[in-house]
C-alpha cells in the first residue's frame, strides 16, 4: 500500500511501531567525527523522524545491528558453557538502497556460504526489518549505480521525505499502521553518480596478483582497517576470550570485528604469516569485492557505497583501484 502523511501522524505511527521494535537509523551527533571539528553519523534508536539523518551519507553502515562490534556469544566456567541471550524485541532499520544490498551480501556469507547457517547470525537477523530510505542525490565517492545497487527492492516498508510529507510504500501488513491518504509513487533512487566504473569480468586473478600495480599500496597504506571497518560488506571477525580476574577459569567468547588489511590478521599458529605487505592486503581485499564473491555468488560484493573511499586517511581510493584492475586486465597498463 502506498500512501502519504505529514511527519506528526508519521510520528504517531512510529509510536505505534515502538511498542514492538526497536527503531534504528542514522543519526548525527554533532563533533563527534574523526576530528575536533567534525560531525559523526552513525546507526543509533530514534524516537521520532526528527532524529533521523536524511542529508548525510553515514560513516558507518547499518551492519553492526545484525553484525554487532563485539558479541558475546557465550559464557563458560571450567565444566559447561552457556549461550548468550538475545534481546526479544524486534529491529525496524532505516537504511539506503547500498546498505540494503549490502545485508544481502552479508546474508550470503552467514547464511548461504556452506552447509550451516551462523547462529548467531542467523537469531539477529530473523528479528529485523528494513525501511528503505529514498535516496535521491549521489554523495561523495558513491558509485552505486556501476554496482547495480543504487536499487533494492527487498524492503518491509519505502520512504521518501519531501519537506513535510513522508511517502510510505507500505509491503509488510505489520507496519501498516500509518494514518494516511492513498498515493501513489515510486521510492527515489539514485540515476547517476559522478564515478562509475566498470569491472573486468576476463580477470586472471593469478596473473593479476603478481602484477606490479599492488606495490603503490605498500607504501602508500598505513593498516588501519579505516576501510573495512565501515565496509557495508566486510564480515571478517576474529575471536577473543576473556578470562575473568575474580576466577580464571570463568569467562566469556567474543566475537570481534577484525581487518585484512592490519597486521596479524593472517598470524597462524607457528609463527606463520601470509600477505605481510600492504599491497598484497589490498589485491586480497579488492579482488574478494570485486572477483572472488562473485564466483560463488554470481554478483559483486562491493556495492560502491564509497565508504571506504571517504575514511581512508591515506587517498586511496577504491574506485581508482578498479579502474586500474581494468586498465591491466585490458592490456591498456603495462
Ligand atoms: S569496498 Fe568500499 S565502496 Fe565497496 S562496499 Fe565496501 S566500503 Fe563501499
Ligand atoms: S583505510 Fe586506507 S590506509 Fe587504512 S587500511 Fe584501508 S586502504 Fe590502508
Amino acid at each position: 500500500m502506498k500512501i502519504k502523511l505529514d511527519k506528526q501522524r508519521f510520528n504517531q505511527g512510529l509510536e505505534r511501531l515502538k511498542l514492538e521494535y526497536k527503531i534504528l537509523a542514522p543519526v548525527t551527533k554533532p563533533i563527534k567525527g574523526t576530528f575536533s571539528d567534525t560531525d559523526l553519523t552513525k546507526y543509533e534508536e530514534i524516537e521520532r523522524i526528527e532524529d533521523i539523518e536524511f542529508h548525510k551519507k553515514s560513516n558507518f553502515s547499518a551492519k553492526e545491528v545484525i553484525l554487532p562490534i563485539n558479541q558475546i556469544l557465550f559464557y563458560f566456567t571450567e565444566k559447561e558453557f552457556k549461550t548468550s541471550d538475545v534481546d526479544e524485541k524486534k529491529l525496524l532499520v532505516f537504511l539506503r538502497a547500498c546498505d540494503l544490498n549490502g545485508i544481502k551480501r552479508l546474508d550470503e556469507i552467514y547464511l548461504n556460504n556452506g552447509m550451516e547457517k551462523d547462529f548467531f547470525y542467523e537469531r539477529l537477523r530473523k528479528k529485523v526489518k528494513f525501511i528503505l530510505i529514498g535516496c535521491k542525490e549521489s554523495y561523495r565517492n558513491c558509485f552505486c549505480v556501476s554496482m547495480k545497487s543504487n536499487k533494492a527492492d527487498h524492503y518491509s516498508m519505502g520512504l521518501n521525505l519531501r519537506e513535510d510529507e513522508v511517502y510510505l510504500d507500505i509491503k509488510d501488513e505489520d507496519l501498516n499502521v500509518f494514518d494516511g491518504q492513498k498515493w501513489d509513487f515510486e521510492v527515489d533512487y539514485v540515476k547517476s553518480n559522478n564515478i562509475s566504473v566498470e569491472i573486468p569480468r576476463n580477470i586472471n586473478a593469478v596473473e593479476l596478483s603478481k602484477h606490479e600495480m599492488w606495490n603503490e599500496y605498500d607504501a602508500r597504506c598505513i593498516a588501519c582497517g579505516r576501510c573495512n571497518f565501515v565496509c557495508p560488506t566486510c564480515t571478517c571477525f576474529t575471536m577473543q576470550d576473556i578470562f575473568y580476574k575474580e576466577n580464571e577459569k570463568v569467562g566469556e567468547r567474543r566475537r570481534v570485528w577484525a581487518s585484512c588489511q592490519v597486521d596479524g590478521y593472517t598470524d597462524m599458529a607457528g609463527g606463520h604469516s601470509f600477505r605481510k605487505k600492504q599491497g598484497e592486503r589490498m589485491r586480497f581485499k579488492v579482488m574478494h569485492k570485486i572477483h572472488d564473491f562473485n564466483k560463488r555468488f554470481g554478483y559483486d560484493m562491493c556495492v560502491g557505497c564509497g565508504r571506504c573511499d571517504d575514511a581512508c586517511p591515506q587517498y586511496i581510493s577504491f574506485s581508482q583501484c578498479i579502474d586500474k584492475v581494468k586498465k591491466v586486465v585490458n592490456g591498456e597498463e603495462k
